[in-house]
């Protein structure tokens, strides 16, 4: 029986259940030994790397995430001048 799954929001076929986990098991080896920061770059210390900054709603109801102005929305900035 072949699986449907939602990935990214893409309908995506595998042929059997068990082609998805292999496929799923190995995405996650492959990303285990990415790092989290990427040579000659640092993490944003305006927004501590998340990439956005919560502010008052323009309506007065709570707050809203904004792009980090710092960063510009990436979370990490570049140490090459
Ligand atoms: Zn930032």
């Amino acid at each position: 029986m072949p699986a449907l799954v939602f990935e990214d929001s893409l309908l995506v076929r595998y042929s059997t259940w068990l082609e998805w986990r292999e496929a799923k098991v190995s995405e996650a080896t492959r990303r285990a030994n990415v790092p989290l920061v990427e040579a000659d770059t640092v993490q944003c210390s305006h927004c501590w790397g998340q990439r956005r900054i919560f502010a008052p709603a323009p309506n007065g109801e709570g707050v809203v995430p904004h792009p980090c102005p710092a960063c510009l929305g990436r979370g990490y900035l570049t140490t090459i001048v």
